[in-house]
């Protein structure tokens, strides 16, 4: 598998219109990769200056599927597209276990049988742990799922490694703990308190954009959360697609966590994008108990120790850098978005 072969590394990225997507277009362009990537949708071609060969389809279809890694025919192949929200999972279970657990497999299955040199990078989840009891999480911490989508990366990550031994393939996974960045969607929580400190910092008291009740996010002046006691490992997706790359990259294939090793309340996240603007996050941040999931992972924090002493990966976004960095962004948006309204007036 040497680019000299023909000229330039071939990549597919499945999910590529996604937020992780993007950064490794990006990256993996940088680095001179001939890049196809897979949407369910159309994507505008312009997108990434137009330097990519986008696929349409569904990529449960088997035939689809493997006419897309047939016409690719990847050197390399990241697995990023998933129903890639715990709550969702629980709304479409099923297509939660087809897309997450399956495709996987049958990209392995695709792999042995006609491009066995071809590598392979599985976007892994923390959410294999369920709630973790250790303190720190690495590559030894026993899967315990507990929800459709921990449950389906679980089967995933397992048979991936099961490919791996049984017939020695370069296939990856990185065990991956939140990764946030500007391009995260409005359902995620992170954002969701980006958008409403970028809001009341611009003197709103209702945002356009709804949250996962059908309320504005930012409703009479507050933003209404679940329990914002739980604490995640939140890292920046920029980041996170390097150690992608240099898993992919190592002679030997494996198994890596990935993660910033510090995890931040919910709160926490609250006061540093409040702060960002100037206000104090206690006056406009106010509990709705039926945000409160019944079932959740309460304590996330990564062990990458694996990660930065064989491949040297370290996060380079510190945690205050990466709160800033998505509320400037929805004040920039928001102030597109609110340009027409000043115009009306
Ligand atoms: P994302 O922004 O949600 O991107 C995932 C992509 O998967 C979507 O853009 C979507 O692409 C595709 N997808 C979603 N539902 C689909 C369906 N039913 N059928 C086919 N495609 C579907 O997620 P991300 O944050 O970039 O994450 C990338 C990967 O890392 C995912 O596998 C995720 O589970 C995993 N991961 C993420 C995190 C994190 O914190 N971000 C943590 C651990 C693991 P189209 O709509 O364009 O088809």
């Amino acid at each position: 598998m040497s680019p000299d072969v023909h000229g330039k590394k071939r990549a597919l990225i499945t999910g590529g219109a996604g937020q992780d997507g993007w950064y490794l277009i990006e990256l993996l362009l940088s680095r001179g990769y001939d890049v196809a990537a897979h949407s369910r949708h159309q994507v505008e071609a312009a997108v990434h200056g137009g330097r990519v060969s986008w696929h349409t389809g569904d990529l449960t279809d088997g035939i689809f599927l493997s006419d897309l890694l047939a016409v690719s025919a990847p050197d390399e192949i990241f697995n990023l597209a998933a129903v890639s929200q715990p709550a969702l999972s629980w709304d479409i279970p099923i297509e939660t276990a087809q897309l997450n657990a399956l495709v996987p497999q049958r990209i392995c299955e695709f792999i042995r049988r006609n491009i066995p040199a071809c590598r392979l990078f599985q976007a892994s989840s923390s959410e294999i742990f369920g709630d973790a009891t250790s303190e720190l999480q690495d590559e030894q911490t026993r899967a315990n799922p507990k929800s459709p989508y921990g449950v389906s990366k679980a089967y995933a990550h397992h048979i991936i490694g099961a490919y791996r031994q049984q017939y020695g393939l370069h296939l990856s996974c990185g065990i991956m703990f939140n990764h946030e960045s500007p391009r995260r969607p409005l359902n995620f929580v992170s954002q969701k308190i980006a958008h409403a400190a970028a809001a009341a910092s611009l003197g709103l008291t209702e945002t356009r954009e709804l949250d996962e009740r059908g309320r504005p996010i930012l409703s009479g002046g507050k933003l209404y959360l679940g329990d914002i006691n739980v604490r995640r490992d939140f890292g920046f997706a920029g980041d996170f697609v390097e150690a992608m790359y240099l898993i992919v990259q190592n002679e030997t294939a494996s198994d890596f966590v990935v993660g910033t090793g510090q995890s931040h309340s919910i709160a926490e996240f609250c006061e540093a994008a409040f702060g960002v603007v100037g206000l104090d996050w206690t006056k406009y941040v106010a509990i709705d108990q039926s945000l409160v999931r019944k079932v959740d992972n309460h304590y996330t924090r990564a062990d990458s120790t694996k990660l930065q002493s064989q491949l040297g990966w370290y996060p380079r976004v510190t945690f205050p850098a990466l709160v800033t960095m998505m509320v400037q962004e929805r004040m920039r948006i928001l102030k597109i978005a609110l340009q027409p309204d000043q115009h009306a007036h």
